[in-house]
């Protein structure tokens, strides 16, 4: 029996034979869903479908106010009403 942690099914088993001619099952963590803007739920852009630990920061979201929360014309009709009050 495996690990209780691995019992879930928010991981991938994948059953691979290993150099010596064993099988073994080997699990990983599924990825992440795609990013969505908070404010009208379209999909984000630049912001990718993996665990944010493997990767450099320049991978991880758009480097701007709102960014990887807000898409594009959300973030601009925001700073646009903040401007004008
Ligand atoms: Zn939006």
């Amino acid at each position: 029996m495996v690990a209780p942690r691995l019992r879930s099914r928010s991981y991938i088993k994948k059953k691979i034979t290993t150099p010596g001619g064993r099988k073994t099952v080997h699990y990983k963590k599924k990825n992440v869903s795609y990013a969505r803007c908070g404010s009208c739920n379209r999909l984000l852009l630049g912001v990718p479908r993996t665990r944010v630990a493997k990767l450099r920061k320049s991978q991880r979201v758009p480097n701007r106010p709102y960014g990887g929360n807000l898409c594009t014309p959300c973030t601009r009709s925001l700073i646009k009403e903040q401007a004008r009050g």
